[in-house]
């Protein structure tokens, strides 16, 4: 299976800077043989779609509404991502759950929505500090999948991505052993819900010295980066692995 990398730019980059970037990208990218993904903050779509015509490297947005246009101030169009040539949404990210309160059911009717739509549903999934000190990690993550994939439709593209919430943006990654254990357990959950082909992303503090040794580990089919993807060079070498 083709190894995904996606970028996960959060609320930075003008749409200057994200034109800028791609140039200095294609420049250093061309050893990876993945799928590349960029997922730049919602202004700067349209500046990613535009340098990103012709290209085999895929873009999305961070979020979306569950419904393609109305009366949702502030919302993202999945529609509009689609119509501009965009093929991913990442959905339920940690920032999302915990700053902006979305919840499992709100993930479920998102990730329904862009799987309807022909686009991929990239699911983020994962356990606080808290959560795994205290032994509760595979109830975590079997909980968040059973109901974010509750409506998902299993003959349709979907990614899953891993990011343990105590290593976002912290740089403190986990252990290549923490990744093979929860890989492994969130590859048995997934086959028991009907999704054992969905790729595994993992992310949480991934950087150029530690992406060679958490791709060897089982189940992780790439890594969704944030901070090191911000740089043309690091996110390269990270999909180079
Ligand atoms: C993320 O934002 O999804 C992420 C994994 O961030 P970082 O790589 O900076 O930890």
């Amino acid at each position: 299976m083709k190894k995904i990398f996606a970028a996960n730019w959060k609320l930075f980059k003008t749409p200057q800077e994200t034109r800028q970037f791609f140039k200095a990208f294609k420049e250093v990218s061309s050893q990876s043989t993945g799928e590349l993904v960029f997922f730049p903050s919602a202004i700067s779509l349209e500046a990613a779609s535009q340098e990103l015509v012709g290209s085999k490297i895929k873009w999305g947005a961070q979020n979306c509404y569950h419904q393609a246009s109305g009366a949702f101030t502030g919302e993202n169009s999945a529609q509009v991502v689609k119509d501009l040539g965009g093929s991913y949404i990442l959905i339920g990210h940690s920032e999302r759950r915990s700053i902006f309160g979305e919840t499992d059911t709100q993930v479920a009717d998102k990730v329904a929505f862009v799987q309807g739509l022909g686009l991929t549903p990239m699911l983020c999934i994962g356990e606080t500090l808290q959560e795994r000190e205290s032994k509760k990690t595979f109830r975590v993550l079997e909980t968040q999948l059973q109901l974010g994939l509750q409506k998902a439709d299993k003959s349709k593209p979907l990614v899953i991505a891993y990011e343990p919430v105590w290593a976002i943006g912290t740089g403190k990654v986990a252990t290549p052993e923490q990744v093979a254990e929860t890989h492994t357990d969130v590859f048995n959950i997934l086959k028991t819900l009907g999704f054992e082909t969905t790729p595994i992303l993992y992310g949480g503090s991934v950087k150029p010295d530690n992406a060679g040794e958490l791709i060897k580990q089982p189940h992780v089919s790439g890594f969704l980066v944030g901070g090191a993807s911000l740089e043309p060079a690091s996110f390269a070498k990270i999909a180079s692995v």
